[in-house]
């Protein structure tokens, strides 16, 4: 199905996703934690599917609809059918769900493609406004190879994560989870919270805040369970803490939010 129903915790209600790959899982992170399973499924991905199960499933769910997500099984932003599936659902929100957000949940590998960033620099902001939901797991390179285990390199992607905040207004994301029995060590914890706050400043230099940050937990199960454990929601709380005091210290109003 390219387009689906959930409650989303972190949208607060129900969201619309849309998921650009219904044959397999493609994807540039292997992050241990994912929650999508290995399948095969039957069929490419179809537009005009996309498009006819949008007009249906908007119009049954009325003003419960908080956002239509592009994330599914995979990395939305590299599939070769992103920019006009995603222009097509902008399109048919405003026509059928105008109050509902348009999100794109991204791991910022299709960052590194000039045409993508553009396009995502694009429609973050008016008239579109869309939400991109960046993910930032790691401070570190180390860390980077254990919660994303990427080809991509840890320092070309927070480059363009950097760049890209200064000029869109985003949100950052972050999981906080054990891996292999460890949480993240501290130096991890301190260099992803120096980053964090280097992406604020900037982003706030440039007159384009972030949204907020999101720290969630893992809270469903996962393909490669049990290497990924749920932490306490005392430890997110506290790593929320330290970011916002750091970045009240310096001026920032910039929510940070935590989904244990
Ligand atoms: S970026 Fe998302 S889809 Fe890709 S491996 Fe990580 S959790 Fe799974």
């Amino acid at each position: 199905m390219p387009v689906y129903a959930c409650y989303s915790r972190r949208s607060g209600g129900l969201s619309i996703g849309i998921n650009l790959f219904p044959a397999e899982k493609v994807c540039t992170f292997d992050c241990p934690y994912c929650e999508v399973f290995p399948f095969k499924g039957s069929g490419a991905f179809s537009l005009a599917k996309m498009e006819d199960e949008l007009k249906r499933i908007l119009p049954e769910n009325g003003a419960a609809v908080k956002d239509i997500s592009f994330s599914g099984c995979g990395e939305p932003a590299v599939s070769p059918h992103f920019t006009e599936a995603f222009s097509s659902a902008a399109l048919i929100r405003g026509e059928l769900a105008p109050a509902a957000e348009l999100v794109v949940i991204t791991n910022g590998t299709g960052l590194l493609n000039r045409e993508t960033f553009d396009f995502l620099h694009r429609v973050s902001l008016p008239p579109v406004k869309a939400k991109i939901w960046l993910k930032l797991d790691a401070g570190t390179e180390e860390w980077y190879k254990v919660i994303n285990r990427s080809r991509v390199p840890f320092d070309v992607l927070m480059s363009k994560i950097g760049e890209f905040t200064a000029g869109s207004p985003a949100v950052i994301q972050t999981m906080h989870c054990s891996v292999n029995g460890a949480p993240p060590p501290d130096c991890e914890l301190e260099a992803w919270e120096e980053a964090a706050l280097r992406i604020a400043e900037n982003s706030v230099r440039n007159k384009n805040p972030l949204y907020a940050f999101h720290i969630y937990g893992k809270s469903r199960p996962g393909a490669g369970d049990p290497c990924c454990g749920r932490l306490p929601a005392e430890e997110l709380e506290l790593r929320a803490a330290s970011l916002a005091a750091r970045l009240a210290t310096a001026g920032l109003n910039i929510p940070v939010r935590v989904f244990p």
